[in-house]
């Protein structure tokens, strides 16, 4: 399968790369925006490209063209204001959304957080901005008619692996290595049944295939 993987530089898209590179049925591109991190992509092995998402609708097209799948696992972090927060988070999101439609990329996953439906937690955190742009992003995405699967950690740790994860009552558990994340992005697109969900999830005790 071949799969875009925008915002490939970050830390999670990182290890998306890495074990798609590792796999025997991924063909992954990376998708980041400046010219000087191609060094990390090409010890990782792998195809890219050099992109924005502050670009418009019909460049993004024509850099998601003839793939199989997006994965959308960037965001504008937790340094800059809220404004990037919207240009990334929601409308870097809606914009790549748009633009798969466009080509007829139809397969899109995209990493949001948990907690993103439900407003009660979104001033718990102080980064209300941040929730609101993950809640509309999966709206749109949900009525983009694309084959869309949202996935919903808690706080991402950089720990060791797991391969374990609890999708039952997620908010017990706080966090989820990025690793394990990964993990489930990786089974969540060799596996039909996670188009049209949104899985919610932190660290826990089952194996994240039987999981999902
Ligand atoms: P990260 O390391 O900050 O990676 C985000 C990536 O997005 C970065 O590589 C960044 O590029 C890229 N990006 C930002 N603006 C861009 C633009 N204009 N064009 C192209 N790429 C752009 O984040 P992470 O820790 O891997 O998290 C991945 C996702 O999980 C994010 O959507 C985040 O909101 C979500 N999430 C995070 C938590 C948490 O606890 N932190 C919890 C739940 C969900 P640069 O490398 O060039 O800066």
């Amino acid at each position: 399968m071949k799969v875009l993987i925008i915002g490939a530089h970050g830390k999670v898209g990182q290890i998306i790369t890495k074990k798609m590179v590792e796999s025997n049925d991924f063909e992954p591109t990376a998708f980041f925006r400046k010219e000087e991190q191609k060094s990390v992509f090409e010890k990782i092995g792998t195809n890219t490209v050099v992109a924005s998402l502050e670009s418009d609708i019909d460049s993004l097209a024509e850099t998601i063209k003839g793939y199989d799948a997006v994965v959308f696992a960037a965001g504008s972090g937790g340094k800059t204001g809220d404004d990037k927060t919207l240009e990334i988070d929601l409308d870097g999101a809606v914009k790549s959304m748009d633009a798969a439609k466009k080509v007829g990329v139809n397969r899109f996953v995209i990493v949001s957080a948990i907690g993103a439906d439900d407003r009660k937690i979104w001033n718990q955190f102080g980064i209300k901005p941040y929730y609101i742009a993950k809640h509309y992003a999966d709206r749109l995405l949900i009525s983009s008619g694309l084959d869309y699967t949202i996935v919903r950690p808690g706080a991402l740790l950089d720990e060791p692996e797991t391969g374990k994860i609890t999708t039952t009552n997620p908010m017990d558990n706080k966090s989820v290595p990025r690793a394990d994340v990964a993990q489930l992005i990786l089974e969540a697109l060799r596996n039909k049944s996670t188009i049209c969900k949104i899985i919610e999830f932190n660290q826990g005790d089952i194996p994240i295939a039987e999981a999902i």
